[in-house]
């Protein structure tokens, strides 16, 4: 594979002047933000194939530790998106939990006044010592990706991994009462054999599983589309083997509190299963959420690579109006779908997932 350094994403740094919008969380397309992924870290102790490989690891500088956003200006930002309207945080990083004290600003975000759910993804490495603290801090519940169940496999696609931890996280974050969704990438040549043993592996421990459609982060460059499983083909296989799936949105764990769509098994109503098909079938139209970088970049979209920095006005001493006119520029730039190409192999944007945390 050939890795070509690329380029970050385009910043605007300047502030925007004038009135403070009267509902800056409202978009031009009539979505209302409800729900920010905060990425704490654009660090990880993985290496996923289609993520962040060696090889693109090493052509990349990390973030300096005083460029990431402090815990005091995480808890702020959070608070004013609060204001706005924001309810629900999803954690991610790079992983978030090899952020020093995690434990700490899950605490403190989960007391931020109008904050109703913290969650987090996480590739779970660390889950069995932090499921517990993290449970009594306040965090609601954990998606952990979990790609295959063949331990040489997971080894390999996750570049460092160590599935017997991974799956004890998993059991450490039931015990310790997190409501615990896994995630897998489909990927044709992998764990497309997998899809119903990963199944039967969430739902024997009370968990949901859900499938991701490959997307062509870091310019496409590590996107093959013959790899691609289609959410249809991903349906598809799941009924060969377990019978029909129904339609099963209609809860606030479906559609409205982020972008999988769930179906549940016709014979058997616990048997939920969500599939994420960012590809082939976007969601773009309900979407309710903005992302906020390690280094205070808010971007609206995860296909697109404008943003908006935050960092700067927290630094240079802004206001909360002046927040808030910048939260309010990024959220009128939210386009109306995403830029991912498949027809042109891979297009996508030029971020990469371990910045912006999926
Ligand atoms: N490190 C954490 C983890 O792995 O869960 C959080 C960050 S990770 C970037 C968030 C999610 O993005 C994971 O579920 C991962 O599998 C998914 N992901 C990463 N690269 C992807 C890609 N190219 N297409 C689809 N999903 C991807
Ligand atoms: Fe790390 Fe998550 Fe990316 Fe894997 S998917 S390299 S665990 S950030």
């Amino acid at each position: 594979m050939i890795v070509q350094r690329v380029h970050l994403p385009v910043v605007r740094r300047t502030a925007p002047r004038g009135e403070v919008p009267s509902d800056p969380l409202l978009d031009n397309f009539a979505r209302r933000i409800r729900y920010l992924r905060v990425s704490v870290t654009d660090r990880c102790n993985y290496r996923c194939t289609y993520c962040m490989p060696e090889e693109l690891a090493d052509s990349l500088v990390f973030h300096a530790r005083d460029a990431v956003l402090t815990f005091e200006e995480l808890e702020r930002l959070v608070a004013v998106f609060a204001r706005l309207g924001v309810r629900k945080i999803r954690l991610t990083g790079g992983e978030p939990t090899v952020r020093r004290g995690i434990v700490e600003l899950v605490r403190r975000i989960a007391a931020v006044p109008g904050i109703e759910q913290v969650v987090m993804t996480t590739n779970g490495h660390l889950l069995p010592d932090l499921a517990a603290p993290l449970a009594a801090a306040g965090l609601g519940g954990v998606n952990v990706s979990l790609d295959t169940l063949d331990a040489a496999r997971f080894a390999r696609l996750t570049g460092r991994g160590d599935l017997a931890r991974v799956l004890a996280g998993i059991d450490a974050a039931g015990a310790a009462g997190l409501r615990v969704k896994t995630n897998a990438v489909a990927l044709r040549h992998e764990n497309a054999a997998e899809l119903r043993a990963l199944c039967e592996h969430a739902w024997s421990r009370g968990a949901t599983p859900r499938f991701i459609e490959h997307m062509p982060m870091s310019s496409g460059q590590l996107y093959a589309a013959e790899a691609e499983l289609s959410s249809a083909q991903i349906r598809a296989a799941l009924e060969a083997e377990l019978g029909p799936l129904v339609p099963d949105d209609g809860d606030a764990a479906g559609r409205d509190a982020g972008p999988a769509r769930y179906w549940r098994v016709a014979a058997a109503a616990d048997r939920r299963v969500g599939i994420i098909s960012a590809m082939t079938d976007h969601f773009c139209g309900d979407c309710n959420r903005l992302r906020l970088t390690a280094t205070g970049d808010l971007h609206a979209c995860l296909g697109h690579d404008d943003a908006v920095g935050l960092r700067d006005v927290l630094r240079r001493g802004g206001s909360d109006d002046d927040l808030i006119r910048a939260i309010a520029a990024s959220v009128t730039g939210k386009r109306a779908g995403h830029a991912f190409e498949r027809a042109t192999g891979g297009g996508g944007p030029r971020k990469h997932m371990i910045g912006i945390g999926g």
